[in-house]
């Protein structure tokens, strides 16, 4: 098995603190940080992981377009994908579907015993 390594991509440091500081309470994952979707695509090609936690409102490039990229490749055609979407922002889990994430979570993330099974499901 080893370790899984998760990608975490966020452009807001507060919440890419939090989302850091929760997942390493969650099991013994490698947790990598991107800011934006341009430097998520750089990472995940040299790292591959295991899955991403993909924001979606960001700049440079934004959580659609990076999830849609990473769908035209062949190593990441089925790389595990959540989404976090603005609570506001109905069609947003839509358009994460859409685009080809494979799950969403609304942030503020109150319950983080959801996304950990998330996760589990995911990395299963
Ligand atoms: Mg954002």
């Amino acid at each position: 098995m080893g370790t899984k390594k998760i990608l975490v991509v966020e452009d807001n440091e507060d919440t890419r603190e939090i989302l850091l500081y929760r997942l390493k309470s969650m099991g013994d994952y490698e947790i990598q940080i991107a800011t934006n979707g341009k430097e998520a695509l750089e990472i995940a090609t040299k790292s591959k992981p295991d899955l991403v936690i993909m924001d979606l409102k960001m700049p440079v490039m934004d959580g659609w377009e990076a999830t849609r990229a990473l769908r035209q490749t062949n190593w990441a055609k089925d790389l595990p994908i959540i989404a976090l979407t603005a609570q506001a922002m109905e069609n947003d889990e839509e358009k994460a579907l859409d685009a080809g994430c494979n799950d969403y979570i609304a942030k503020p993330i109150m319950d983080y015993t959801i996304l950990r099974r998330k996760i589990e499901k995911l990395l299963r």
